[in-house]
């Protein structure tokens, strides 16, 4: 974030916003200078905009926001919990997935619940042990076809929508960011599988067997998750998963930061464009219903149940 925060001094230049107090942050893509509070406002209001443009929210809807204790979904809690507090009808419960990673998940679920109890929000926890029977620890361990990753993803998607159809909420909302989508994006059209465009749309779909997926901090670039985080002075995980190995997402990654510091606003293009690629009529493919789960499945056998199955092999 470095060369993007600027030095406090008697001559740094005034918030373009506010036009009062001094800037802090330089926000290449727009040419703002944003003294601390109003960039906490940009992002709020960012955040809103979100939800207005893809009528992510009812005025009473119950949202399971999946919290893993990093700062964009603890971000999000905060925004959320603000947004919420003018809904009275509206309600907000936390869902945490313990995946089971010794030394990193605990002190991140730790962060979480301490969250939660300072802004009086419910808090659940379900583990990968509980539902599948496995811990990520045990999957790093085995002789396996896949990267642990590809094992956790399959796993946390199926867990967080279980989570939210247990506290019964009409709404999933989750922390990714504007970095996520861009990478999401590009990932999709190296790996050239199109069909994944669908799952792009920040609004998500009503869709048979899944709780509805929302994700309101998509247009809030990376850095400016950390500023916010930092300027909102809540604790946060910052340790990244010793199994964190998805090379092609780092490559992705560290292109499309080369790509915004040359050129600002690149990440927003991309995004921008894969939302204009995602098809209007959403469907998730999984047309049929697991045989061993009853989950909803593409083939006879969802992908988890084939997980498990060749895990225990
Ligand atoms: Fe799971 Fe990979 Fe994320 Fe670790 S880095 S929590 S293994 S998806
Ligand atoms: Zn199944």
């Amino acid at each position: 974030m470095g060369d993007s925060i600027e030095k406090m001094s008697n001559t740094a230049p005034t918030c373009t916003r506010c036009g009062e107090r001094q800037s802090t942050y330089f926000r290449p893509y727009s040419g703002e200078r944003l003294c601390p509070r109003c960039f906490k406002d940009t992002i709020r209001g960012r955040v809103e905009k979100t939800i207005a443009r893809y009528n992510m929210l009812e005025y009473d809807s119950r949202i399971a926001v999946g919290v893993s204790g990093g700062k964009d979904s603890l971000g999000l809690l905060h925004i959320l919990k603000e947004i919420e507090g003018r809904f009275p009808k509206s309600e907000l419960i936390a869902v945490s997935i313990d995946e089971g990673v010794k030394g990193y998940r605990d002190e991140a679920l730790n962060i979480a619940a301490e969250a939660c109890k300072g802004l009086d929000v419910e808090h659940i926890v379900m583990s990968f042990q509980d539902l599948f029977g496995v811990s990520m620890d045990k999957i790093a361990g085995m002789d396996r076809e896949l990267s642990t990753c590809a094992y956790c993803g399959v796993f946390r998607r199926r867990a967080l929508n279980m989570a939210a159809q247990r506290v019964e909420a009409d709404r999933l909302a989750t922390g990714h960011n504007l970095d996520d989508m861009a990478q999401t994006a590009m990932l999709n059209i190296l790996r050239g599988d199109l069909s994944r465009f669908y799952m792009m749309n920040p609004g998500g779909s009503e869709l048979p067997g899944f709780v509805r997926r929302i994700k309101p901090f998509c247009e809030v670039p990376e850095r400016e998750s950390t500023l916010f985080a930092y300027l909102s002075s809540f604790r946060f995980q910052e340790l990244p998963c010793p199994y964190a190995e998805e090379a092609m997402r780092n490559d992705i990654r560290g292109f499309l930061n080369r790509m915004e510091g040359k050129r600002p606003g690149t990440k927003f293009i991309i995004y921008r464009t894969a939302i204009k690629m995602t098809p209007e009529e959403q469907t998730s493919g999984l047309v049929n219903t697991c045989s061993v789960c009853g989950e909803p499945s593409s083939g006879k056998i969802c992908r988890v149940c084939q997980i498990i199955e060749e895990l225990s092999r």
